[in-house]
């Protein structure tokens, strides 16, 4: 009979040696149809990776990221690492080498195919979700402000609604958009004339060598829907915003507002990754979608919203290469009836 410690001895050299070789999907080849699905025929490769033992967090292979997208299509992720802290984002720069790395936040402005994603999926949204108490002064103008960090992994619908309870105004605008606020860093989200670029005063990031920084807002960049950092992109740990203080009631009503606008005019029941396409200089990409006649075009399960034009809603097995498809085809109609190019805002990822 074995006693309890070596058991859990056992347990745990059996989980060891499951992470020391891991299947990597490194080619995905011809593709068959069953069931209305198309499977790809996938080259497994083991890799050697014991550094995985390391990580403090969740290691999963093949993952659907069809789980982790708010438009529920995408293939597997050949590892799918839930990072516990930073260690595990430092052993992860140590170790990759030449494997790709996608950071996801909440994946509500995602494309993945249904190939999936070769290489490592690196979620922070269980573990970074800390927010400490703001930090309020006044201003020589006698202005009440504040400052409050907060981790990269809050949602930013909770961020908006805990600062309300402080009587924080300077997000609230952004109350309706579902991703994290790392996703909102990096796509320097925006809605109803803000953007969350005007509230941040540091960004903290672990940089492609492991380092943890501190970049203060003067060395960002900020275009629309995107934030350009000093070397590149990097990891966005935490983020300090700053705040000023307004009064409590009329930050609510704002909230009410906005979500009230966005559950008429956004197809909130079905699964979506918001805009798809940014809107052009001076005009809206949803207008031109709609004046091409195309509300309600659908590829597969994938259709262009009745309520909304510029979003793609997923009516029930939508496969990535169908949204693929639609974004493709709306782009060549509108040119060709407008003359507009429109760019994508949603980020497509992964093996296509
Ligand atoms: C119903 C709906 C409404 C929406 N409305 C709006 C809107 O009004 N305005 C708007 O701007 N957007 C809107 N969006 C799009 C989306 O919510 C935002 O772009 C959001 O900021 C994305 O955050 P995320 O955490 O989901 O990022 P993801 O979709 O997971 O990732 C987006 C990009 O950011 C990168 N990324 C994410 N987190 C990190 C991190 N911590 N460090 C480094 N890189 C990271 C990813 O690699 C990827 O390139 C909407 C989406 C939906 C579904």
């Amino acid at each position: 009979m074995l006693n309890e410690s070596w058991k859990i001895r056992l347990i745990r050299y059996a989980h060891l040696n499951q992470r020391h070789s891991v299947h990597l999907a490194t080619q995905t080849g011809s593709s068959r149809v069953v069931l209305g699905r198309t499977l790809y025929k996938r080259t497994v490769m083991s890799a050697s990776m014991k550094w995985l033992d390391k990580i403090r967090g969740e290691v999963r292979q093949n993952e659907p990221m069809s789980k982790h997208t708010s438009l529920r299509v995408g293939g597997p992720a050949d590892l799918f690492i839930i990072a516990k802290d930073i260690e595990d984002i430092k052993t992860i720069y140590q170790h990759l080498g030449e494997t790709p790395l996608f950071i996801l936040g909440e994946g509500t402005n995602l494309l993945v195919s249904d190939r999936g994603f070769r290489g490592i999926v690196l979620a922070l949204k269980e573990n970074f979700k800390s927010i400490q108490t703001p930090l309020f002064w006044r201003t020589a103008e006698g202005e009440e402000k504040a400052v409050v960090q907060v981790g990269a992994g809050v949602k930013m619908s909770y961020l908006v609604k805990y600062l309300a309870r402080y009587s924080l105004t300077g997000v609230e605008d952004l109350v309706g958009i579902p991703g994290s606020l790392g996703g909102a860093v990096i796509m320097n989200a925006g809605a109803e004339g803000t953007e969350i670029c005007q509230a941040i005063r540091t960004v903290t990031r672990v940089n492609f060598q492991g380092e943890v920084e501190v970049i203060k807002k003067k060395d960002l960049i900020f275009r629309y829907r995107k934030t350009l950092f000093p070397d590149g992109g990097g990891i966005v740990v935490s983020v300090e915003l700053e705040l000023k203080k307004a009064d409590a009631i009329e930050i609510q009503n704002k909230i009410d507002r906005h979500l009230s606008r966005r559950r008429n005019t956004q197809p909130l029941s079905l699964p979506n990754s918001g805009s798809v396409f940014k809107n052009p200089e001076g005009d809206k990409a949803g207008r031109l979608i709609e004046a091409a006649g195309l509300k309600g075009f659908a590829i597969g399960d994938a259709g262009i919203s009745i309520k909304h034009a510029n979003f793609i809603v997923n009516k029930g097995e939508a496969q990535a290469a169908d949204v693929l498809d639609l974004i493709r085809h709306i782009q060549k109609v509108v040119r060709e009836k407008t003359g507009v190019s429109l760019e994508t805002e949603v980020v497509i990822a992964g093996d296509w």
